[in-house]
C-alpha cells in the first residue's frame, strides 16, 4: 500500500515563497494498493486538482472519502478532472455527521459559486453516505471513529498487507469522549496522520476550533504504539524553516515523526 500526500495545509491553500517546500494545499491523500490496482481518495481540498491529472490508466471508478465539510477539504473538487473525462466515475462518500443535508456537496457547485451547476456535470458522482464503524470502499477495508470538531469530522483507518493507516485529522485532543475512542482505534496503526495545526504555545488561544498541537500529537502516538507519525494540516503561512523546528523538537518525544509535504510517500 501506497500513501500520498497531495495537499497538507489546513484551512486555505495560501502559497507563500517561505512555506512551498511542504506544499501550501489543502488536504487530499491518495491510497493505492499495487498488487490490486485499487484506488481511494481521501479529502477533496485544493491538493487534489494536482492528483486528477496524475491518474493514469483507463477511466473507471475514483472513490473519494471525506473527513468532512469544511472548505478546505472540499474546495478542490470542482476543479477534479474526472469529473470532466470522458467514462470516468467519481464517487463521493460522504460522512453523515450532524444536522446533515445530502445537498452539502452539491452546493459547491452551485450558481453563482462555481460556474457548472452539480446536475449539469459531466460525471457527476454519485454521493454515498457513510457512518461510524467498519466500511469496505474501492475494495479498501476501512473504519471510521468521530473526531472532536464543529460539525463533526470522521477518521479512518485503511488495512494494508503490511500495516494500517490512520488519517485523524481536524481533531482537538483534550476530551475523553472523543480521544479515548480515537486512542483504541488509532493503537498499533503503522502510520498516523494528526492534526497537528498549532503549536503548544498558540493553543490556549485557540480552544474550541477543533484543532490541536505538534505535542499533543507526539505524545499520543508515542502513547499507542505507532509506527510512524506524520504532523499535518499545518497552519497556512506556516513556514518550512519552523515547520523543520516542529520535527526536530517533536522527534525528542517521538523519534518516528515527520512533517507531511506535498509530494511525499509512505510505504506500507
Ligand atoms: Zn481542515
Ligand atoms: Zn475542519
Amino acid at each position: 500500500m501506497r500513501v500520498r500526500f497531495w495537499g497538507v495545509r489546513g484551512s486555505v491553500p495560501w502559497a507563500i515563497p517561505a512555506a512551498i517546500g511542504h506544499g501550501c494545499n489543502t488536504p487530499c491523500l491518495e491510497i493505492s494498493d499495487e498488487q490490486t490496482g485499487a484506488e481511494i481518495v481521501f479529502d477533496a481540498g485544493s491538493g487534489i486538482v494536482g492528483l486528477g491529472p496524475k491518474i493514469g490508466g483507463a477511466p473507471r471508478e475514483l472513490p473519494i472519502v471525506l473527513t468532512h465539510y469544511h472548505w478546505d477539504h472540499l474546495q478542490g473538487l470542482p476543479f477534479l478532472a474526472q469529473l470532466y473525462a470522458p467514462g470516468w466515475k467519481p464517487q463521493i462518500f460522504a460522512p453523515i455527521l450532524k444536522n446533515y443535508d445530502v445537498a452539502w456537496v452539491n452546493t459547491i457547485f452551485q450558481s453563482p459559486f462555481f460556474p457548472v451547476p452539480y446536475e449539469h456535470l459531466p460525471n457527476r458522482p454519485s454521493v454515498n453516505l457513510i457512518q461510524p464503524g467498519p466500511l469496505r470502499i474501492g475494495g479498501f477495508d476501512l473504519s471510521a471513529v468521530p473526531l472532536n470538531h464543529p460539525g463533526g469530522a470522521l477518521a479512518y483507518r485503511v488495512r494494508g498487507m503490511t500495516g494500517d493507516v490512520v488519517y485523524a485529522t481536524d481533531h482537538e485532543f483534550g476530551n475523553p469522549a472523543f480521544d479515548e475512542p480515537l486512542a483504541d482505534f488509532a493503537r498499533g496503526a503503522a502510520a498516523l496522520i494528526l492534526d497537528a495545526h498549532f503549536t503548544p504555545e498558540e493553543l490556549p488561544q485557540h480552544k474550541g476550533w477543533g484543532h490541536s498541537d505538534w505535542r499533543q500529537c507526539v505524545e499520543f502516538a508515542a502513547a499507542h504504539d505507532i509506527g510512524g507519525l506524520w504532523l499535518f494540516h499545518h497552519k497556512p503561512g506556516r513556514t518550512d524553516e519552523e515547520l523543520v523546528r516542529i520535527r526536530l523538537d517533536s522527534q525528542r518525544v517521538f523519534p518516528a515523526t515527520e512533517t507531511a509535504s506535498e509530494g511525499e510517500q509512505i510505504r506500507l
